[in-house]
């Protein structure tokens, strides 16, 4: 399987692929540069050395007349001794050549296949440092402007950036929050501080409406602390579900007796239609009561009195639909892609008199994807009523 694998992923312009023909390359000069050496430089050296042998054999006494000197055996084997030393030398010297040729091209492959290799890992490790030290802006360009380096390097320098921008975005958020926190507690607080002033300095009367007042702001900033925290374990994938199969009858009938009270003290008709014999479904009971409760909460703040409110449960293939509709202030179509990102109120005045917190469907939708489920909304537009439903999978 691991073979089928790795033959599956067999790229023939990888790392692999380019240093294993830097070799051959290699290895073909030095076979080629020996040729060249034996065919050419050998029979040449290998006649000058014996020209040169035989003439100092002539000077010394051997020659072609020498018969006085030893006879023809030792004329014959003196030759044959000074042959062999000749070929030995040419063939030193031809190695020698071929070697000191071999090896500069070796040299010079080796520096520029390295090269070719050191130089972008360089420009990652630089990157990094960058970023490490904050520059969240900086990415690497492997490769030329028109051309980027496909192999393991070009993929190395990739994902880095893929990683550099995550890390761009995470901080973006991160400043983000820290604003949205401090705006979002500015107002409670200098409430808070105003009430105080003015009890101070005797402005204020100390009646049971101011405490009513003060209580009112200081269980809202409870409140948004309350959100604040799950919602930055949801965004951190950091809830934990205790995921079973649960009866979907059960998580409404136990989101809607939260409500059904507060429905009719606004004069709101709520209705619900449940089908029967609904199958159960894969979910963290207590997250999933949670979802249900927080769109029918929004559903009773953004209805009017003498409004309706439905919830609706019926099953597809795979999941379970659970959605609440409304007959209240609608959303206009381009508010809907950004109601569940983290303080995005369509009307932040109105919700935050409401008592929102603006962050209620962030955690909702973080709390379903977390459970495998799709949270979404619609409106037909303003004054309209809206709908926002999930879904939870079907257990197996
Ligand atoms: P909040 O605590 O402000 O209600 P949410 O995250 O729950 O925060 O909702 C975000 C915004 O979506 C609200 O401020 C409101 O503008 C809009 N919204 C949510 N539910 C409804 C609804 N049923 N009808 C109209 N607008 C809604």
């Amino acid at each position: 399987m691991k073979l089928r694998q790795r033959i599956a992923g067999f790229r023939w312009y990888g790392l692999g692929v380019k240093l294993f023909l830097s070799y051959l390359a290699i290895v073909a000069l030095v076979l080629l540069v020996l040729l060249q050496t034996t065919d050419f430089v050998a029979p040449a050296n290998f006649a000058a050395q014996r020209g040169r042998m035989l003439r100092a054999g002539a000077g010394a006494g051997f020659g072609m007349n020498s018969e006085n000197r030893g006879g023809p055996g030792s004329f014959v084997a003196n030759a044959e001794a000074l042959l062999t030393q000749a070929f030995q030398q040419s063939l030193n010297q031809s190695l020698l050549i071929a070697g000191s040729v071999a090896l500069l091209v070796a040299v010079l492959i080796s520096l520029f296949v390295s090269w070719q290799l050191i130089r972008p890992v360089r420009r990652l490790a630089d990157a990094s440092q960058r970023i490490a030290a904050g520059h969240y802006g900086e990415r690497v360009v492997t490769g030329s402007k028109n051309h980027r380096r496909r192999d393991e390097l070009g993929e190395l320098a990739a994902s880095f950036n893929e990683m550099a921008r995550a890390l761009e975005e995470n901080e973006q958020r991160r400043l983000e929050l820290v604003g949205d926190v401090a705006h979002e507690l500015r107002t409670p607080v200098s409430t808070l501080q105003g009430y105080l002033e003015g009890l101070l300095d005797g402005v204020i009367e100390p009646d049971e409406k101011t405490w009513a007042k003060l209580y009112d702001e200081a269980s809202r900033m409870r409140r948004l602390i309350d959100d604040l925290q799950e919602l930055s374990r949801a965004e951190a994938h950091q809830v934990s579900f205790k995921i079973a199969p649960v009866d979907p009858l059960k998580i409404a009938t136990v989101a809607a007796e939260r409500l059904v009270e507060q429905f009719k003290e606004k004069g709101l008709t709520f209705t619900s239609l449940i089908p029967e014999g609904l199958p159960p479904v894969q979910a963290d009971f207590e997250r999933a009561v949670q979802v249900l409760t927080n769109l029918l909460t929004n559903a009773l703040r953004y209805t009017p009195p003498s409004g309706a409110v439905r919830l609706c449960l019926r099953q597809t293939s795979k999941a379970v639909e659970f959605k609440v509709s409304d007959t209240g202030i609608g959303i206009a179509p381009e508010h809907l892609p950004h109601l569940f990102e983290r303080f995005y109120r369509v009307d932040k005045s109105r919700s935050r008199a409401l008592g929102g917190s603006g962050i209620g469907l962030t955690i909702s939708r973080a709390l379903v994807e977390g459970m495998g489920g799709h949270l979404e909304a619609t409106s037909p537009g303003p004054g309209q009523g809206s709908t926002f439903s999930f879904t939870l999978p079907r257990a197996a």
